[in-house]
């Protein structure tokens, strides 16, 4: 058995369903189950729905307009009517969520949840027509979280009872599942969300729940590259990389993977393999445990906006339990933490921006001066050799030397294979380029 995601550009054309059915088609021997996001740009507009309710109407028929313009595309008269009735039940029924001012988050997930709902459902009628039986499963059915609605976490047991009883026999009856991404429900029944991104953590829990044999993320690029491709035009596809290394890389803003992709496929040891719907036949990167590897980079993350905060107090540093304190208080609100450094009278943290925020602050600033700045980003350096490496740590700093890049704060050793700078925001792009070029592009033989 393997599980094959296709994220929300893979099913955003007839042309890409059409690929989708035909890779399905060549892995039915393989008992595929397939999990889809919802069609590209949807979740962003679900999303704006509860921001803005004043706005719900027009988003609801750009929705609209989205899957009906791709079922014209893909089906003919009367089956294309049939699956546009079903469009119009769902958005019917989120109308009816969307008629408050005010939303809490387990209502947010709710309207969220329709992107895939929608997809999942094409997508099963588009394998169907192409001779391959399917059906269309929605997660809630199988993947139970806990109730962090929006960034929920799955329930290994019950995950793994309630996949095993629904997808088991339908994979016996050579029916292909066809499970929406993205979705779960919490123990009491309520819908949640897994995070913007969370189709490929589905793929991994539906792999880990069924010991699948590998997972498969199709997406819109060749693979896992040395860097982002849209934003450096020289990045090279990488062919293997560690499991320590695709985590680091999701952890520190490469897109291209969920960042809790990788622990359910550790836990069951399943290799992940990343792969493109439009060129099929290329290897894609394949993420195990012991690759091959030659480099001590592997690969440059970004993220281009975080908060750095300064939280400052002459008193408490050397006091027992302060750094606990400060903790205690990112902890409470469900706020994690990229990298800290700790000065004298200084501790520094970098984040991205969170809901309660502005709540941690205030608690912070009882017992302490704070300060946040929103001027940086933050690049990640990633290799398992990168931190032994004496003479890449001083390259780093004189390639940004040279072009008068200031590091605000740095983090080396903290995770044995990440080297994190923040940055000013505005030079993270350059900053992306000029290392990568000059640190990965020489010397790739781990690269096509
Ligand atoms: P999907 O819709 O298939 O889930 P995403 O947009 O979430 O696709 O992720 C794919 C994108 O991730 C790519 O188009 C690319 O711009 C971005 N990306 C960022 N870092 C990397 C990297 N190191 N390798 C490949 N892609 C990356
Ligand atoms: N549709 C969701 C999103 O856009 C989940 C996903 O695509 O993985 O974030
Ligand atoms: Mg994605």
């Amino acid at each position: 058995m393997i599980v094959s995601k296709f994220g929300g550009t893979s099913v955003a054309t007839a042309q890409k369903i059409s690929n989708l059915c035909q890779i399905t088609k060549k892995s039915l021997a393989k008992d595929p189950v397939i999990v889809v996001s919802a069609v590209a740009g949807v979740t962003d507009l679900l999303s704006e729905i509860p921001e803005n309710p004043n706005n719900a109407k027009s988003k609801i028929e750009r929705i609209r307009k989205i899957h009906y313009d791709l079922i014209s595309n893909l089906f003919k008269n009367t089956q294309s009517n049939e699956i546009k009735n079903y469009i119009n039940q769902e958005l019917a029924d989120l109308s009816k969520h969307t008629r408050k001012k005010i939303y809490d988050k387990s209502e947010i997930d709710k309207i969220l949840a329709f992107g895939e709902i929608m997809s999942s459902h094409i997508i099963a009628k588009a394998l169907e027509s192409s001779g391959i039986p399917a059906r269309q499963i929605v997660a809630s059915d199988v993947i139970v979280t806990n109730d962090n609605f929006g960034s929920a976490d799955f329930l290994p047991a019950p995950t793994k009872k309630k996949t095993k009883k629904v997808l088991l026999p339908i994979i016996k009856e050579k029916i292909v599942p066809v499970v929406t991404g993205f979705i779960g429900t919490s123990k009491n029944g309520k819908l949640t969300t897994l995070g913007r991104g969370g189709s490929d953590y589905t793929a991994a829990i539906i792999g880990f729940s069924l010991n699948a044999k590998e997972i498969e993320i199709w997406t819109d690029v060749d693979g896992i590259f040395t860097t982002d491709p849209k934003v450096a035009p020289k990045a090279k596809l990488i062919r293997q990389i560690s499991y320590k290394e695709a985590s680091e890389l999701a952890a520190f803003g490469a897109k291209v993977l969920h960042p809790r992709t990788i622990k359910p496929a550790i836990k069951a040891g399943i290799a992940v393999r990343v792969l493109n719907t439009q060129d099929p036949n290329c290897q894609g990167t394949l993420i195990c445990d012991k690759p091959d590897l030659k480099n001590p980079i592997t690969a440059i993350s970004f993220k281009r906006k975080i908060t750095l905060i300064n939280i400052y107090s002459t008193e408490m540093l050397f006091k027992k339990g302060f750094l606990a304190k400060i903790f205690k208080v990112f902890a409470k609100y469900n706020i994690s933490i990229d990298l800290v450094s700790v000065s004298e009278v200084t501790v520094s943290v970098t984040l991205e921006n969170h809901d309660h925020l502005a709540k941690a602050l205030d608690e912070l600033s009882k017992f302490s001066s704070v300060s946040a700045n929103t001027n940086y980003g933050m690049i990640s350096l990633i290799g398992e050799g990168i931190v032994t490496s004496s003479e890449t740590i001083k390259k780093i700093f004189d390639i940004l030397d040279e072009r008068k890049i200031l590091v605000k704060m740095i983090s080396l050793g903290a995770s044995d294979i990440n080297v994190g700078l923040v940055l000013q925001y505005n030079r993270i792009e350059e900053a992306v380029n000029v290392l990568h070029n000059k640190l990965l592009i020489k010397n790739l033989n781990n690269a096509k």
